[in-house]
């Protein structure tokens, strides 16, 4: 496959698209990146590369991270997850608090916020040093030591994190959120202040391509079973209450951020990361979709 053909083919009939969408500004600090930054990176599990743009620029990963948390969960839990968090689409926005109270505090899958807040809380019951271990774990499958936070992200995400306090208080009142609330919360906004670029978070995501191991070491981190529920879930959940369209149009598991990156993953061949900023009304990057919709009906391949 031409994969860096079909970018630069892609990059050239993009042109009409830009400039759609917002910036995501509730959070300030992310407010301040520069709106038109665009890359792609595609890691080929045979060890190819192919690139667009600024590929290599870091940006904030956002709800990206909350694939690398389930992930780290399950490995360390397994299937005992599942009595806290449930795996069915939401169809409501990512920050909702409606479905939490009628649901009695049972996030409906680990990819919207409070499902995220659940996987929060049981990492930190289940590791010594909460935050320094989930980057270490986070820089393992990178294979990157350089991965790290973003601090005047997460604090800022801290200031104006209103709603995400109320779901994790909302679940405290229902007993599924054990530890201090606060903690949780800054675990939280730590982990989605992490930053990458396109190239470095796709190279991550090979693990998802390559059935749970990481593809450089031969590391297996899930079994390819917890890998295969993975995909799953951010193929029914990882892109808020567009999951569905994205499936209809992409067809590809994936996850979307509000800093404006989706990573999307075929298995047995590719992990690909895009990066640009301004998102459309569901808050998932309005170049993003338009990009890897283009690459799956160019090559012609998709998991369906
Ligand atoms: N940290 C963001 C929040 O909790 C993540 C949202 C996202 O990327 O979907 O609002």
């Amino acid at each position: 496959m031409q994969y860096q053909q079909i970018l630069n083919e892609i990059n050239q009939e993009l042109k009409v698209y830009e400039r759609l969408g917002e910036i995501a500004n509730y959070i300030p600090e992310l407010a301040n990146v520069n709106p038109d930054k665009f890359g792609v990176h595609l890691s080929h599990i045979d060890g190819g590369n192919y690139s667009l743009g600024d590929s290599k620029e870091k940006f904030s990963i956002q709800s990206i991270s909350k694939v690398l948390s389930l992930t780290l969960g399950l490995s360390l839990v397994g299937d005992s997850i599942w009595n806290r968090v449930d795996v069915e689409p939401s169809g409501n926005p990512f920050n909702s608090l409606q479905q939490l109270e009628f649901e009695n505090g049972i996030p409906r899958n680990p990819l919207i916020n409070p499902g995220a807040l659940v996987m929060a809380d049981i990492l930190i019951t289940n590791l010594e040093n909460p935050k320094e271990d989930f980057l270490k774990f986070v820089r393992k499958i990178a294979g990157n030591d350089l991965i790290d936070f973003n601090h005047k992200v997460a604090h800022s995400e801290a200031k104006w994190g209103f709603r995400n306090g109320a779901l994790a208080n909302l679940m405290k009142s229902f007993e599924n959120i054990k530890n201090d609330v606060n903690e949780v919360l800054d675990f939280y906004f730590h982990q989605c202040s992490i930053e990458m670029t396109c190239q470095e978070l796709s190279k991550t995501f090979l693990l998802f391509t390559n059935h749970g191991k990481i593809p450089e070491t031969g590391e297996t981190i899930l079994s390819s079973s917890q890998a295969k529920r993975v995909n799953a879930i951010m193929a029914t959940c990882g892109f808020y209450d567009e999951a569905g369209e994205f499936s209809f149009k992409v067809g590809l598991p994936g996850k979307s951020g509000v800093g404006g990156g989706i990573v999307a993953v075929l298995p047995k061949k590719y992990a690909v990361a895009v990066w640009s900023p301004r998102l459309n009304e569901k808050g998932n990057s309005y170049l993003g979709m338009e990009v890897l919709e283009m690459l799956t009906t160019k090559t012609g391949w998709s998991i369906f």
